[in-house]
C-alpha cells in the first residue's frame, strides 16, 4: 500500500442520540483506513458546539474523558489525510466559525476543482483564511450569504461551489448533509436508535449497530431538526458518477457503497481478471491487503490454488528510522514479506488492485524472486491508471504514473514479471452491474466530468 498519495477523508454525522460524539468515534474508528493523519468530532447540544481535533489517528485523538467533554445529541467527525508538508493542525477537521447567525462545524470528503477561483475573489474582497482547506471556503460564503435561514445559505454556498464534496453541517440546533449531483464520494444514510447517521461507509453503520436506509442523494440535501424529522430538499437534479476507484481500492470491503457491496464487487473483478487473462500456473496470491478479494476471485475462477504467499505487518504506520537506500529491500520487507517455504519454486499469480507509480510492483516481484519464485505474472483487477483524479483522490502527477509513461510491456519490463495484464474497463464495468455511464473513470480514461 502507497504511503504518499491517499483518499481525502471519511465524514460521519450522527443526530439525536444521547451518545451522539461516541458514535461519531467509533464511526470514525471503522473509516480510519480513508484518512490517518488527522481526526476531529464537534459536537452540540442545542445550546452551543464543542469540537476536538488534532493530528494524528483516531484513537490517539480522543480519550474517554475527551469524548466526556464532547456534550450532546449531535455530533459530526472527520478522519484526514493530508499530502506532506501541508499536516498543520490547522487543516484538521471540522472546521469550525463563528459568525452572525452563530456556531457552524463542517466537515467535507472531496474536493472542490474551482476552490482557488473562489478563495481568491473572497480574499478580493476582504476574507482572512486561517488554513489551506478548499472547506474553509464554505464558511466564508455561508457567512456572506444574504439568505437569513442556514438552509438557505448552504444552498447558496453549494451553487458557488463545483467538483467532489459529501459535506456535513452542525449548527446549533440542526444538522445538514449534502451531497454533491455527480455523487462521487459515497454518502449513506441510517437509523441509530430514535435518530439518524449520515456516513461515508457503511462499515460504520455496522459498528454502531446502525440500520441502513440509502444513500443521500446525488444533488441532495438532508435537514435533521429535533421535533420536525428529517426534511429532503433536491437542491441539483442527480447526475451520477460515482468514483469507480471507490470499488477497486479505497472502500472497505464490509461497506455497502453506490448502492452495492464492495467485497462482491472486487471478487467480480478477479473472475472477470481470470477469464480475461488466464495463466498456466500453481498458486494465486494477493498483495494484501487491496488484493484478496480479486485474488479469491481469480482463484476460484481459474481452479488454481490461493495461498497467502505474502504476510503484511500491519503494526508498521510511520517508522523513525527510514532505511538508508542500501537497505531499501529492508523497507518494502518492513511491510510485506514472503512464505518462502510456500512459493520457493512455485510459478505465482500475483494479484494486486492497481499500479499507480509502479514501485509497489517492483519491489514485490524482486522479494518472492529472491525467495525463490519461479516466475511471477503479475495481473491488476483494474485499468492501467493513466490520469490524475481531482475528485477527491490525491493521485500523483501524470508524469509520475507509470502507465501515463510506459506501455504495459514497459511496465512489465521495469517491474521485472514474467507477465503482465490489466482488467479491461469493459470487464470492470461488468463487474460493478454498471448500467453505462453512472461511474466517473478520469483516472483511466482521461475523461473528465467537469
Ligand atoms: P505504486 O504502483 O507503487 O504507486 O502503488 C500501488 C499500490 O498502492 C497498490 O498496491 C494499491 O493497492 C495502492 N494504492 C493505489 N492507489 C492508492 C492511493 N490513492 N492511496 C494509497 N494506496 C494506493
Amino acid at each position: 500500500m502507497r504511503e504518499d498519495v491517499n483518499e481525502k477523508c471519511a465524514v460521519v454525522g450522527i443526530f439525536n442520540h444521547e451518545e451522539a460524539s461516541k458514535l461519531a468515534y467509533f464511526s470514525l474508528h471503522a473509516m480510519q483506513h480513508r484518512g490517518q493523519e488527522a481526526a476531529g468530532i464537534s459536537s452540540g447540544n442545542g445550546k452551543r458546539l464543542y469540537t476536538i481535533k488534532d493530528r494524528g489517528l483516531v484513537k490517539k485523538v480522543f480519550s474517554e474523558r475527551k469524548l466526556e467533554t464532547l456534550h450532546g445529541h449531535m455530533a459530526i467527525g472527520h478522519t484526514r489525510y493530508s499530502t506532506a508538508g501541508d499536516d498543520s493542525i490547522l487543516d484538521a477537521q471540522p472546521v469550525h466559525a463563528n459568525y452572525d447567525l452563530g456556531q457552524l462545524s463542517i466537515v467535507h470528503n472531496g474536493n472542490l476543482t474551482n476552490a482557488k477561483e473562489v478563495r481568491d475573489a473572497l480574499i478580493d474582497k476582504g476574507a482572512i483564511f486561517q488554513s489551506s482547506m478548499d472547506t474553509e471556503n464554505l464558511i466564508h460564503l455561508i457567512a456572506k450569504s444574504d439568505q437569513r435561514k442556514l438552509k438557505d445559505r448552504i444552498i447558496d454556498a453549494v451553487k458557488k461551489i463545483e467538483g467532489a464534496y459529501s459535506l456535513i453541517f452542525l449548527s446549533r440546533t440542526k444538522m445538514f448533509a449534502m451531497r454533491d449531483r455527480f455523487g462521487f464520494r459515497p454518502l449513506s444514510l441510517g437509523r441509530v436508535g430514535e435518530g439518524y447517521i449520515v456516513a461515508s461507509e457503511t462499515c460504520a453503520f455496522d459498528l454502531v449497530g446502525a440500520e441502513y436506509i440509502r444513500e443521500v442523494e446525488p444533488g441532495e440535501l438532508l435537514i435533521f431538526e429535533k421535533d420536525k424529522g428529517l426534511q429532503s430538499i433536491k437542491v441539483y437534479e442527480p447526475t451520477p458518477k460515482h468514483c469507480i476507484f471507490e470499488y477497486v481500492y479505497f472502500a472497505r470491503p464490509d461497506s455497502e457503497i453506490f448502492g452495492q457491496n464492495v467485497y462482491a464487487k472486487r471478487k467480480n473483478m478477479g473472475v472477470e481478471l481470470a477469464r480475461e487473462q488466464p495463466v498456466d500456473a500453481d498458486m494465486i496470491i494477493p498483495v494484501p491487503d487491496g488484493g484478496v478479494p480479486a485474488a479469491i476471485g481469480y482463484a476460484q475462477e481459474s481452479g488454481i490454488a490461493y495461498e497467502m504467499g505474502i504476510m503484511r505487518n500491519h503494526y508498521i504506520g510511520r517508522t523513525f528510522i527510514e532505511p538508508t537506500q542500501e537497505m531499501r529491500d529492508l523497507k518494502v520487507k518492513m511491510k510485506l514479506s514472503p512464505i518462502t517455504e510456500l512459493i520457493k519454486g512455485k510459478r505465482l499469480v500475483v494479484i494486486d488492485d492497481s499500479i499507480v507509480r509502479g514501485t509497489t510492483s517492483r519491489r514485490i516481484i524482486r522479494m518472492l524472486k529472491e525467495a525463490g519464485a519461479a516466475e511471477v505474472h503479475m495481473r491488476i483487477s483494474s485499468p492501467p491508471t493513466s490520469d490524475p483524479c481531482f475528485y477527491g483522490v490525491d493521485t500523483p502527477n501524470k508524469d509520475k504514473l507509470i502507465a501515463a509513461n510506459m506501455s504495459v510491456e514497459e511496465i512489465c519490463k521495469y517491474i521485472e514479471a514474467d507477465s503482465l495484464a490489466f482488467l479491461s474497463s469493459d470487464a470492470l464495468m461488468r463487474s460493478v452491474n454498471s448500467k453505462g455511464s453512472e461511474y466517473c473513470t478520469a483516472c483511466f480514461t482521461g475523461e473528465y466530468i467537469i
